[in-house]
């Protein structure tokens, strides 16, 4: 490549850094601007730009065209400023891109597949650019955070995930691959939508999505290989199980809703373990919700609860669920109980209401992940701290307009006693002379790290050991420091080093447990790992020139 080409490439654009030699030998000289800059005055130069705009959205869609320009300026910026960032790119600002994806768009990202594509699911994938693709998300766009069924406009989602692998844990992006999987949408404002992307048309279920699905799956498979990682994301609460226990464990994905929400939370919970003195099975967690991220954390929690050494009958009693037909219990009038849900199922007669339940199990923790605003009122939130000297509260729901509670109220209702973290990032809170750090319990910390790993190492297929293995690893990364603070989660700002490490450790576990198939294992995994990680310095297009005898080219 050379003259406009280079620059319109948003893989090898290097924007106003090209030097003058390559500007003079790649015929780039009088295409760009004189000045010659340095990455950091590049980053200076998006930065002012990011500024600029007075909201959320319109830095999203900077953002979002920057990555369309000059991909290695794009990390390098989110990498220098991750806290400033992660909202724009990640949830809350995410959440609304989805709402309004066709109006953010300005250039394709990703691939689609539709119900209309069955038996050409593979054509497909192969119109994709790249030989090498070794992770995928993907969604169906039903659960979009807590914002409901978003159609093709969940695209934003994968999207927005895989930057993260990049961004946080160095996945290079050539490896990674955003796919939507269109079966229609039953969100009624969308099929009005002039300006809606997908398919306008109800979502299909039953065996003609499942046989989507599992073309979806093979062709991966065919094209990339069985190691080909595949993220689930943001599928409806019946697809999402139903799938990861159909392809757990013969193919080489995880479902991020379920099993990285688990892991975050359980590291969290874990965390808090230094801050309030207890063991594991001195807690009782009250779940306002039962679905994917609920059953997800339960299911982990009870892992955890049994190394720890507890019975599995102690373990299932210190959990306790309430859904949107009321607790759950035993042979339930109301009925609604799943299979996912019946283990937790308590025998107690039934109570409606989330306040109730609280008052009367006494919980050490609530945990919200029910995408129900506000559902921990300060009744809620005042019995917790009378009988918890220091109340453990996870509103968990995105984006943050779906919160149970905001990080003030919670501080001000237990008189800044509580141990809290949530989905989506709030702001430091300051009752009197006192200020808090809310921690953000989202399974950003842990999918890029599991992602990276699952690559570098060859993971073929993934336990839930991984997932306990990275709560593990993360809740020991929460200093001294930042537990007296009452943080249970390092700062947002350590987040790349902290996935690296993550990565790191899940090397060390997977060798050690034989999960990993990269031969030979390499001695020292931290270097190993590091060198698994995209670099943002930008590479030099002139090669290193020497002379031959009688032929002086430098
Ligand atoms: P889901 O599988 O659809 O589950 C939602 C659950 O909420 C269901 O069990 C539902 O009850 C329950 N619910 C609905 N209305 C309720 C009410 N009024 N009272 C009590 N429970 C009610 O969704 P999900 O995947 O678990 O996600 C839920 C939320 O968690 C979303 O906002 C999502 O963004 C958030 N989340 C956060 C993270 C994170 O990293 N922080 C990760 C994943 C998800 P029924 O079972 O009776 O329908
Ligand atoms: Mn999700």
């Amino acid at each position: 490549t050379r003259g406009q080409d280079l620059i319109r490439d948003p893989y090898h654009n290097k924007g106003m850094c090209f030097t003058l030699k390559e500007r003079q030998l790649l015929g780039l000289q009088g295409l760009l601007p004189p000045a010659i800059l340095t990455p950091e005055q590049e980053v200076y130069f998006v930065m002012q730009n990011f500024y600029r705009w007075d909201n959320d959205l319109d830095r999203y869609i900077y953002m979002m065209s920057l990555q369309d320009r000059s991909e290695k300026l794009f990390y390098r910026t989110i990498m220098q400023n991750v806290e400033l960032m992660m909202p724009i790119i990640y949830t809350p600002t995410v959440g609304q891109a989805c709402l309004k994806y066709g109006l953010t768009l300005r250039k394709p990202r990703g691939l689609y597949i539709t119900i209309h594509d069955l038996g050409h699911v593979y054509d497909i994938i192969c119109n994709w650019p790249s030989d090498d693709v070794k992770a995928i998300v993907v969604t169906d766009g039903e659960r979009i955070l807590g914002l409901g069924d978003l159609g093709a406009y969940g695209m934003g989602i994968p999207v927005g995930k895989l930057a993260l692998y990049t961004a946080l844990a160095g996945m290079p992006p050539h490896l990674c691959l955003p796919i939507l999987i269109d079966v229609g949408t039953d969100n009624e404002g969308l099929l009005k939508d002039p300006l809606y992307i997908g398919l306008k048309q109800k979502r299909v279920r039953g065996a003609k999505y499942d046989a989507l699905i599992d073309e979806f799956m093979n062709a991966v498979v065919k094209r990339y290989g069985g190691n080909c990682l595949v993220q689930f994301e943001d599928f409806g609460n019946h697809n999402a199980f139903r799938l990861l226990e159909h392809y757990r464990n013969s193919y080489c994905t995880f479902n991020d809703d379920i099993q990285g929400t688990a892991s975050v939370a359980v590291a969290g919970i874990l965390a808090s373990l230094n801050i309030t003195g207890k063991r594991l099975q001195d807690n009782v967690f009250v779940f306002q919700g039962a679905g994917e991220a609920s059953i997800g954390i339960a299911k982990l929690l009870i892992m955890a609860l049994e190394e720890e050494g507890a019975t599995t009958q102690e373990a299932y009693s210190k959990i306790w669920m309430v859904d949107s037909k009321g607790l759950i219990v035993k042979d339930r009038p109301s009925g609604g109980l799943t299979d996912e849900k019946l283990p937790f199922a308590q025998s107690h007669s039934p109570i409606d209401k989330l306040e109730d339940v609280v008052k009367l199990i006494k919980p050490t923790a609530i945990i919200g992940a029910a995408a129900q605003p506000g559902a921990f009122t300060e009744a809620i939130l005042r019995s917790m701290a009378e009988f918890n000297e220091r109340p453990i509260i996870f509103a968990l729901s995105n984006p943050t307009s779906k919160a149970e509670c905001t990080a003030e109220q919670a501080y001000q209702a237990t008189d800044g006693r509580c141990v809290f973290a949530s989905g989506s990032p709030f702001n430091a809170v300051t009752l009197g002379n006192q200020t808090f750090h809310p921690g953000q319990g989202n399974n950003a910390y842990v999918f890029p790290a599991v992602g990276l790993a699952t690559v570098a190492c060859d993971i073929r297929t993934i336990p839930e050991s991984v997932f306990l293995e990275s709560a593990k690893a993360l809740s020991k990364m929460v200093s001294r420091e930042h537990l007296a603070e009452g943080r249970v989660y390092p700062p947002l700002a350590d987040i790349r080093e902290v996935s690296t490490n993550i990565a790191i450790h899940l090397a060390e576990f997977a060798y050690w447990n034989r999960l990993a198939f990269h031969f030979p294992e390499p001695a020292d995994k931290g270097k190993f790992i590091r060198s698994h990680q995209y670099n943002i310095d930008y590479e030099t297009y002139v090669p290193a020139l020497y002379n031959w005898p009688g032929h002086n080219v430098v």
